[in-house]
């Protein structure tokens, strides 16, 4: 039975950074909450861990950029220092042949065959972007067809060279931790536009990997939740949702379970189809999170006595055709003295290399490194990965995806609330769909929503 002295006005489940958020702007708003995170740490898909004392590496989302004011604003009230993401130098890429050439910029030479197609898929994309309607993408001119269509068919259609196909496959695959297949072109469409443009997507400088934080991302959530101390409840998995009279009943695998007037799910779609609804949801609901699988993706981390690659003019962010690596960015800490490299393996390369053994992942993945920086680049003092889609309470990353004709038949059923129960998270965004700043203003959003529903005494 349900603590009758223990009933808030709502309950959030998932102690991401847009539950934290929801949690955090409703008790602003004066109202009781309590926050159940399935974890015994917040967070989410931030997350960090330190291989050697004084050694903190970053397993999880890390940057930031221009127009993720959220994000920005979060850090600095809590007094987070903003650090630029180092691009001096020559950047590199390694083609499937495993040749590696040095190049500055945002899109690598290829020769001009193929740089001229890659800009001009680019200008295309853009243009197809901005058509589409930011807050209800299924509602785009002509959604039917844009949804109707994989990425991958669009590329096959508008590049001309293999050279350029191939770089734009490879953009795509490390945009989304899949392979252009495995979404539709309105989703890759509409995740450009939430960002301001694909341009800013896949760009360091001026875009979204610009900066990251000097204490680390995590330090977001973890100092969100010190704030809202006991309130927040580790180690209790929401098996269920039920309604009753007066609101909602949520029940924690442990057994526990408690009543609010409100609940809030602040948890990747996948997830949120594994919690059992009583009733149950409405079927373009249910549809829709049976149909929202999140990305592959494995995040690298080798840590080296200095940033070596520096000495040679290499800025540290590379990209690889060979693999398994596909991207790197430099994520050395601001102050020296260790070098970081954060690397990430993606898509079908990424079950790929989780199908082999631990040593041979890690051979195969220094071996990737020193193929593009060098024989030190075999020898770290710690190398890490973190296989997201491993984690039972995230399967995979970076975001959900939305396969062909998900947003255009099921789309109105993604924010629509269930009832007293409300759907957040960096999902539900319609500004930086999928980042940290999209879970931010996502939490913020839905606090705000519910704040004025509980003033207005209103039910569901
Ligand atoms: C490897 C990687 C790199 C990334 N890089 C970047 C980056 O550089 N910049 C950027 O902006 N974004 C990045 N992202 C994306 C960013 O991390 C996410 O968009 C954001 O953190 C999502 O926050 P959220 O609160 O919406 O969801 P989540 O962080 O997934 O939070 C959901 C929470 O719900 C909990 N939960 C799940 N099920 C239950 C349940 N049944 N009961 C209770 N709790 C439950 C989970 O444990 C989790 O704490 C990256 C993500 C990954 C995986």
């Amino acid at each position: 039975m349900p603590d009758p002295s223990n009933s808030p006005d709502v309950i959030v489940v998932g102690a991401g950074l847009a539950g934290l958020m929801a949690a955090r702007g409703l008790r602003r708003h004066g109202h009781s909450v309590l926050l159940l995170e399935a974890r015994n740490r917040v967070g989410g898909r931030v997350h960090a861990t330190e291989p050697a004392a004084g050694c903190r590496v970053e397993l999880g989302g890390q940057f930031l950029g221009p127009g993720q004011d959220r994000a920005y604003a979060l850090a600095a009230e809590l007094g987070l220092r903003v650090v630029r993401t180092r691009t001096q130098g020559s950047h590199l890429m390694e083609t499937a042949a495993g040749r590696v050439r040095r190049w500055r910029g945002m899109i690598p030479r290829l020769g001009p065959a193929a740089t001229l197609d890659v800009a001009f898929a680019l200008h295309r994309f853009e243009r197809l972007a901005a058509t589409v309607h930011p807050d209800e993408p299924w509602n785009t001119p002509r959604a039917d067809r844009l949804d109707g269509l994989t990425l991958a068919g669009w590329i096959d259609r508008v590049t001309r060279t293999a050279g350029g196909r191939r770089m734009f496959r490879l953009a795509a695959s490390a945009v989304w931790a899949a392979e252009p297949e495995e979404l539709s072109l309105l989703h890759a469409l509409f995740y450009a536009r939430a960002a301001g443009g694909l341009r800013a997507v896949i760009s360091t400088e001026g875009g979204a990997q610009q900066d990251y934080l000097a204490e680390g991302a995590h330090q977001l959530a973890r100092r969100v939740a010190a704030d809202l101390g006991e309130l927040v409840r580790l180690a209790e998995p929401v098996d269920s949702l039920s309604r009753t009279d007066q609101g909602v009943r949520v029940t924690s695998r442990t057994g526990r379970c408690w009543d609010a007037r409100y609940a809030v799910v602040a948890v990747p779609p996948t997830l949120a189809a594994r919690i059992h609804y009583n009733p149950p949801l409405p079927a373009d609901r249910d549809a829709l999170l049976q149909r929202l699988p999140m990305g592959t993706v494995v995040k690298t981390v080798a840590v080296y006595p200095t940033p070596f690659w520096r000495v040679a003019g290499l800025s540290g962010q590379a990209l690889s055709l060979a693999g398994p690596i596909a991207a790197v960015a430099d994520s050395s800490p601001p102050d020296g003295p260790p070098g970081v490299l954060v690397g990430f393996v993606e898509g079908p390369a990424a079950r790929t290399h989780l199908a082999r053994p631990e040593a041979e992942r890690r051979s195969a993945a220094l071996d990737g490194l020193a193929r593009l920086f060098g024989p030190e680049a075999r020898q770290p003092l710690h190398y890490l990965e973190q296989d997201w889609s491993g984690e039972p309470f995230s399967r995979g990353g970076y975001s959900a995806l939305f396969p062909p004709g998900a947003w255009t038949q099921l789309g109105p059923a993604l924010r629509r609330p269930t009832g007293r129960i409300h759907w957040t998270g960096t999902e539900t965004a319609t500004r930086w769909y999928g980042y940290i700043d999209g879970a931010i203003r996502s939490g913020e959003q839905t606090a705000d929503t519910l704040a004025g529903l509980l003033a207005a005494g209103a039910g569901g």
